[in-house]
């Protein structure tokens, strides 16, 4: 028995509690704001992305870990057949709470950074991948890499709830810094190396890009 409210009996089991609830594209005739944001960035910086399919999930919040860091979203690929179920590619959990303390600017930066998570997959040629359905196949980026990154790090420092868990964060901030610079690193090396070994400028008649 509980020390507050009714005690259980054993014909109320306890209850599992569901933490996610599908945010749906249109409430009373609007966009909802997290597809607003999400469908303005595709339309512009995430162009690449257009004809993936995402669902937004209100998450009521990951508990914090040991350094208490609270997650504020995540990117989710889909399995196969929830693909063929549901027709969504993706689903993006976004934290209720954090989404509540974010400004406009914050909210944002977090939906860019779940974007960040999901990569086209290319071709040899450069192409973009398609399966045998027709579909733009992408992978899931585990790093937290490259653009739009610090700025959320930022964010997630000042939402942070105590000073362990800014320490700790500005301490992944710095490493990921280090990391985004390595890998800035190896991508203008394989360019150069590819450069080097590309024909010259022109022979090649397929090279009409605008
Ligand atoms: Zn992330």
């Amino acid at each position: 028995m509980s020390s507050r409210g009714r005690p259980r009996t054993n014909k109320e089991p306890k209850r599992k509690a569901v933490r996610l609830r599908l945010c749906a594209r249109m409430n009373a005739g609007r966009v909802m704001e997290p597809y607003t944001i999400m469908e303005g960035l595709i339309a512009t910086v995430r162009k690449d992305l257009s004809d993936i399919k995402i669902g937004i999930v209100w998450h009521t919040g990951w508990r914090p870990d040991a350094d208490g860091i609270r997650t504020m979203g995540k990117a989710i690929k889909n399995s196969e057949t929830e693909r063929q179920r549901t027709d969504i590619d993706w689903d993006i959990q976004i934290s209720e709470p954090v989404w509540g303390a974010l400004d406009a600017r914050g909210k944002e930066r977090l939906i860019f950074h779940e974007l960040e998570h999901i990569q086209i997959v290319h071709d040899k040629d450069g192409g973009v991948m398609l399966d045998d359905k027709s579909r733009v196949v992408t992978r899931a980026m585990a790093i937290d890499g490259a653009r739009g990154a610090i700025l959320f790090w930022l964010d997630n420092i000042k939402l942070a709830g105590n000073a362990d868990a800014r320490r700790s964060l500005a301490a992944r901030r710095d490493q990921m810094k280090e990391q985004v610079a390595e890998q800035l690193q190896n991508v203008i090396g394989q360019q150069a190396e590819e450069f080097a070994e590309d024909p010259a400028p022109g022979s090649d008649e397929s090279d009409e890009e605008l």
